[in-house]
């Protein structure tokens, strides 16, 4: 019961490491192989379960094995609060420290035109909030989700509960058909359910 167990390259290993990460969480032990074989993954988890690393961590790992064509967004996280995305932001950039994956945060209150020229310079990885995410994909035509490999949706009851079920099926549209899909949620409501439908394609559940 290592990360070593887990298949996850050297640069991620010594990551983990230098954070003090000795074991996987259950939610990790659960979601990193699953997550590494392009599943889409239901789970129920709250904070403190370690489910950030649970999905960032099989997201960099198939960033890292994928060839790049272009310079694109692969992965984008989307949370509910600013709050909760600069949380995501700064352990994506932790885990990634060893790595040459970029990745940026897009949330209301910061400079628009920084996270434009942040945004025009192609993340591998963006952590964003809804609105501000959608505003930036309608203003600049520069800015689109068509290579997205990975789509995160921390914090889904959070999501819904904060009303940003239009956006969410907004920026669904906009990612390519083809991708992998990831839902965490603290609870399962019938509102999380029916997103659920819409957005994921054969999940697998798990819970923590
Ligand atoms: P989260 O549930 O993702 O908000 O993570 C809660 C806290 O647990 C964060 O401070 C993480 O840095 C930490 N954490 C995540 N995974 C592990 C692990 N495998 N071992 C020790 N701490 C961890």
């Amino acid at each position: 019961n290592s990360f070593m167990e887990l298949n996850l390259s050297r640069p991620l290993l010594k990551a983990c490491e230098v954070l003090g990460y000795t074991k996987p969480t259950p939610i990790q032990a659960a979601c990193i192989p699953l997550a590494l074989t392009g599943r889409d993954i239901c789970g129920s988890a709250i904070t403190g379960s370690g489910k950030t690393a649970a999905f960032a961590l099989p997201s960099l790992e198939r960033l890292l094995f994928r060839p790049k064509r272009v310079n694109a967004i692969r992965v984008l996280i989307l949370t509910p609060t600013r709050e909760l995305a600069a949380q995501v932001y700064s352990m994506i950039k932790n885990l990634a420290q060893f790595t040459d994956i970029r990745c940026c945060l897009i949330v209301g209150g910061l400079s628009t035109q920084v996270q434009v020229t942040a945004l025009r310079s192609m993340p591998d990885i963006v952590v964003a909030t809804p609105g501000r995410m959608i505003d930036h994909l309608r203003n600049s035509m520069s800015v689109d989700l068509d290579d997205l490999a990975i789509l995160i949706l921390d914090e889904a009851d959070r999501l819904l509960e904060l009303g940003f079920s239009a956006e969410i099926r907004e920026l669904t549209r906009l990612c390519p058909k083809r991708r992998q899909t990831m839902l965490f949620s603290a609870t399962m409501t019938e509102e999380v359910d029916e997103l659920i439908k819409l957005s994921l394609t054969r999940p697998v559940r798990l819970s923590a």
